[in-house]
C-alpha cells in the first residue's frame, strides 16, 4: 500500500527541505515571566525575538533582523593557555590556525577542512551553515533556531575544526546535548569535520562504561560532546575541566530542559570563563530558553531557519483512521506493501514497543526496538544497527524522535499517535532527511481524534491526506457479498 500511497503522491514537487521548529510547549509556556535575568539587566533591552529569517530567505536578507551587532575579538582562553611546543602534533594532522582561503559557499575554510567536507561529500553549505559558519568563527555568541536535518551539527563543527587547536591538549570547547544517541552522532560528525586537524573529540554520556571516556580525556581531547548529567559526574570526579573552555554549544537546547537538565547547564556553565563563546541551537524558544540566553549569553545573534512548527515540505504526511484492536493488521497491511525503505515506528511506552516487536517478530518480520529501558550498550548496538541498514524497521519511544539523523529513514509510522503537536513534527522530521522524500503515516483510533484535530489544525487539513485500507474495505466487500 505505501508503493500506491508513494505513487500518489511522487509526482508532487518537492520543495527545498527545512526542518522547523514548533512551537512552544503548554507546561513551557505557563512559566513565569516577570523575573528579569541577571545578565539582561546588565546588558539592556532584548533583541527582538520575532520574526526571524528563515531558510527560504538567503543568508543576507536573513542577517537584518538581528539585533545590533556588536565585534568581538576571539578571546584569550584564560591563565595558563599557552602553547605547548612540546605537545606532540598528530600524524598527518595539520595544527594550529591555518588560512581559511577555500570557499565553500559563501564562507571560506581552511584546507584540511574543506578536504575532511570533500570526503563527507558536502559540496556547499546548508542554509544555517551559511548563516553561523561566520559569526560563529569571529567568536560571537549565537541562537541558532532550528532542528537537527538542518546541517547544523556542522554549522558548529566547521567552526570549531577552525579554532580549536589540535596541538593543545586540554578542553577548548564543549557541546551539550539531551541524548547519548545524540551525543555519539554529534561526536561522530565533529570527529569527521576535524580528521585532518589533528583534534580529539571525546564522547561522554550516561550508560556506557566510564573508563573509556575517562581515557579519551587523559589522552588530551579538545572538543567534547556530552550529556549534562555525565559531564557533571567527569566535572565532579575532578577528570574532566572545562576551566579554560572557549566554545560552549548547547544542542537541542528546548529539549535539554524538557528533561530537566536545566540546573545542570547552568552549573556547567559558570564552570567555564565568561568570556567564552557561547552558541545555543534550539528548535523552540519558550520562556525558560528565553532566560538561559538572556542570562548566558552575550548579545547573541539570532539566526532561524524554516517556518516555525512546520514539518518540511517534502515530507508527505498521510493517516488512516484504524480502531485501536486492528492497528497491528494495519501495520501488517502497511509493510507488506512497504517498499522496502527503513522505516522508524513509533509508539508511547516501552511496554507497547516490546510487545509490539513481539507480535512483529512472531509474524517473521525483522524488526529491532529502542526505548530507555535497554542497557546504553544495546541501545548502542541497535542504532548503529540502524544506521549501517542492517535493521530495516525501529519500533522507538520517542527516544528518538529528536534529533536522531538517519538519511535512509524513508518511512515515520506513528503507530500511536503522538499527544503533542511538537512531538508530531519532531517524530516525522525523522524522515525526509536534508531534501530526500519520506512519508509519514499515523495511525488515528477511537481514542485519538481530539490529538489528530490538534495535529491536522497545526499542519494544515491540506497537508494529511487520508488513506483507505484494504482491511476496512475487504470487511466492506465481505459484508456487503
Ligand atoms: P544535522 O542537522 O547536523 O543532523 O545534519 C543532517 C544531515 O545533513 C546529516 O546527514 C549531515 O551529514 C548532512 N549534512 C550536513 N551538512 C551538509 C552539507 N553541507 N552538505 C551535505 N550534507 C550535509
Amino acid at each position: 500500500m505505501l508503493k500506491k500511497f508513494l505513487s500518489r503522491f511522487r509526482s508532487r514537487p518537492s520543495p527545498e527541505a527545512t526542518d522547523s521548529p514548533p512551537k512552544q510547549q503548554p507546561e513551557q509556556r505557563a512559566a513565569p515571566s516577570d523575573v528579569k535575568p541577571q545578565r539582561e539587566r546588565q546588558r539592556g533591552p532584548r533583541p527582538p525575538a520575532a520574526p526571524q529569517p528563515t531558510a527560504s530567505a538567503p543568508p543576507t536578507a536573513a542577517a537584518q533582523d538581528r539585533p545590533p551587532r556588536r565585534r568581538r575579538r576571539r578571546k584569550p582562553a584564560g591563565p595558563g593557555t599557552e602553547s605547548t611546543s612540546a605537545a606532540p602534533a598528530r600524524r598527518e594532522a595539520v595544527t594550529g590556525q591555518q588560512p581559511r582561503d577555500i570557499p565553500f559557499g559563501s564562507v571560506h575554510v581552511s584546507a584540511p577542512v574543506a578536504k575532511a567536507l570533500g570526503d563527507m561529500n558536502y559540496e556547499a553549505p546548508t542554509p544555517i551553515q551559511e548563516l553561523v559558519v561566520a559569526p560563529m568563527l569571529e567568536g560571537l555568541d549565537l541562537v541558532g533556531q532550528a532542528q537537527t536535518g538542518t546541517g547544523k551539527t556542522a554549522g558548529f563543527g566547521i567552526p570549531l575544526a577552525e579554532v580549536v587547536d589540535g596541538a593543545e591538549l586540554y578542553v577548548q570547547a564543549i557541546a551539550l546535548v539531551p541524548t547519548r544517541e545524540l551525543a555519539r552522532q554529534v561526536a561522530d560528525e565533529v570527529t569527521r569535520i576535524v580528521k585532518y586537524r589533528g583534534i580529539r573529540v571525546a564522547a561522554v554520556y550516561g550508560g556506557a562504561p566510564m573508563g573509556r571516556q575517562i581515557a579519551d580525556l587523559d589522552a588530551g581531547a579538545q572538543i567534547v560532546v556530552g550529556t549534562p548529567g555525565r559531564v557533571i559526574d567527569l566535572l565532579d570526579r575532578g577528570v574532566l575541566k572545562i576551566e579554560r573552555v572557549r566554545t560552549v554549544i548547547l544542542d537541542e537546547a528546548d529539549q535539554m530542559l524538557d528533561i530537566g537538565f536545566l540546573p545542570d547547564i547552568r552549573r556547567i556553565l559558570r564552570s567555564t570563563p565568561r568570556s567564552r563563546q557561547t552558541a545555543l541551537f534550539t528548535a523552540t524558544v519558550p520562556t525558560q530558553i528565553r532566560r538561559l540566553i538572556y542570562s548566558y549569553l552575550n548579545e547573541p545573534q539570532w539566526f532561524r531557519v524554516g517556518e516555525e512548527s512546520t514539518p518540511v515540505e517534502s515530507i508527505r504526511q498521510m493517516y488512516c483512521e484504524v480502531a485501536r484492536r486492528d492497528k497491528l493488521d494495519a501495520l501488517l497491511e502497511v509493510l507488506r506493501n512497504e517498499d522496502g525503505e527503513q522505516t522508524l515506528l513509533f509508539r508511547r511506552t516501552q511496554e507497547d514497543v516490546d510487545w509490539l516487536v513481539r507480535m512483529l517478530k512472531r509474524k517473521g518480520i525483522a524488526v529491532d526496538a529502542i526505548h530507555g529501558g535497554l542497557r546504553q550498550s544495546e541501545r548502542n548496538a541497535v542504532m548503529q544497527a540502524f544506521r549501517d541498514g542492517r535493521v530495516k524497521l525501529l519500533v522507538s519511544t520517542s527516544l528518538t524522535s529528536r534529533g536522531i539523523d538517519v538519511p535512509a529513514v524513508g518511512h515515520v509510522i506513528n503507530y500511536d499517535i503522538p499527544e503533542q503537536v511538537e512531538e508530531y513534527v519532531h517524530r516525522i522530521g525523522r524522515t525526509a532527511r536534508m531534501g530526500r522524500p519520506g512519508t509519514a503515516i499515523t495511525f488515528v483510533s477511537e481514542w485519538d481524534i481530539e490529538f489528530f484535530d490538534a495535529i491536522r489544525d497545526h499542519v494544515g487539513a491540506d497537508k494529511l491526506a487520508e488513506i483507505d485500507l484494504t482491511l476496512y474495505s475487504s470487511q466492506q466487500a465481505a459484508g456487503a457479498g
